[in-house]
């Protein structure tokens, strides 16, 4: 199962970071819920793979150490997610579907 499309109405903004938004739960090192509204990975189905830092061609994500979950101990955090020009490729090869793309978010 993938990432939860409905999250803007199913979770709540726990953190704003500088140009991005958790939404809950968050509970490390297990939880470490959603990161990111446009360009939306869910933390706790990622595996680390990293197919979607390869194929961005703005660079958007970033690594991000994770130690002690237990899906991956890094994930592909979209810290540059305004510079998105929403070509869906990360979405489409994600081997977990735990990203959503959403200009209209
Ligand atoms: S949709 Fe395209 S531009 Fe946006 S984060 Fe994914 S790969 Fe990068």
């Amino acid at each position: 199962m993938g990432i939860d499309r409905d999250f803007k109405q199913t979770r709540k903004i726990v953190e704003e970071k500088e140009g991005y938004t958790i939404w809950g739960p968050v509970s490390p090192p297990a939880q470490h819920g959603i990161h990111g509204t446009k360009v939306a990975v869910d933390f706790d189905i990622c595996i680390g793979d990293g197919v979607c830092i390869d194929v961005c061609p703005v660079e958007v994500f970033e690594w991000l150490e994770t130690p002690g979950h237990p899906a991956s101990e890094k994930k592909a955090d979209p810290v540059r997610e305004t510079d998105c020009v929403f070509c869906n490729a990360c979405e489409t090869e994600c081997p977990v579907e735990a990203i959503a793309i959403n200009a209209d978010n």
